[in-house]
């Protein structure tokens, strides 16, 4: 019912031809794979060179995060449009290393993902505690915020088009993953939240991916859990063959 995902954040990596060069062993691999759906979102600097490299495959272009705003005095930034125009159809929106990092607050990932919806991208909103929020077992509560906050005046018939992401912060580029016990136990949670916002329909509708260390061996066990729609994957996703891997888990 729900296609599933398997989405390459880059994050700040690749030069040009470093990029065009992944792009390519990614195509060579999946070319034609219509197993998943698969999105690679590199760098904004590549977008160009991987959309050319990347042109008439069934292989999709992410943004890694984007301004609300059309166009105008907003330095640094790049807007919906300009994704748009670089072949992009999804954009990561509120990723943790921007939350905690760079101070993206959930005020502006809710108007992100609302300008993202408007502009018909897929956004794959990012939610997810901190190992200290885990420790003190408060995983649910930020979850709920994230979640709620995120969808904030957005409506249902918008809203089936987002994707989520749990990215627990613990696992991101650390080697170590949720269980898919755990990976469940927030993905359910998170769609209760979805199906109290909205209604179960929608909620049914809305695909939850995980994220955080997602690797060859460890993706099929995590595709097994009902409610995990498919992998954000960061690391995993900069060698051709481990990404190909990732995307056919069910082989
Ligand atoms: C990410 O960047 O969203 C991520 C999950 O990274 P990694 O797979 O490297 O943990």
């Amino acid at each position: 019912m729900r296609p599933p995902i398997i989405a390459g954040n880059w994050k700040m990596n690749c030069l040009l031809n470093e990029a065009a060069d992944l792009a390519a062993g990614i195509r060579k691999l999946l070319d034609g794979f219509d197993g998943v759906e698969v999105v690679v979102c590199p760098p904004f600097t590549a977008l160009p060179a991987v959309r050319q490299t990347l042109n008439g495959s069934r292989i999709k272009l992410g943004g890694q995060d984007m301004h609300w705003e059309p166009k105008g005095a907003f330095t640094g930034e790049v807007s919906p449009t300009m994704l748009k125009d670089t072949g992009c159809t999804h954009v990561i929106i509120g990723h943790s290393e921007r939350r905690h990092i760079l101070g993206e607050t959930n005020d502006m990932v809710n108007r992100k993902l609302k300008a993202a919806l408007a502009n018909d991208l897929t956004p794959i909103v990012c939610v997810g505690e901190l190992l200290e929020e885990r420790q003190m077992k408060v995983t649910r509560e930020v979850v709920e915020k994230h979640v709620t906050k995120a969808f904030d005046g957005i409506a249902a018939k918008d809203a089936e088009r987002a994707v989520v992401a749990y990215e627990p912060v613990w696992a991101i580029g650390t080697g170590l993953t949720a269980t898919p016990t755990q990976a469940q136990e927030i993905h359910h949670f998170a769609r209760n939240i979805l199906t109290r916002l909205y209604n179960e329909a929608t909620a049914q509708r809305i695909r939850i991916l995980y994220g955080g260390s997602v690797k060859p061996d460890n993706i099929r066990t995590l595709m097994a859990e009902k409610d995990v729609d498919g992998a954000l994957v960061g690391g995993a996703s900069l060698k051709a063959a481990d990404f190909n891997a990732i995307a056919r888990y069910k082989e």
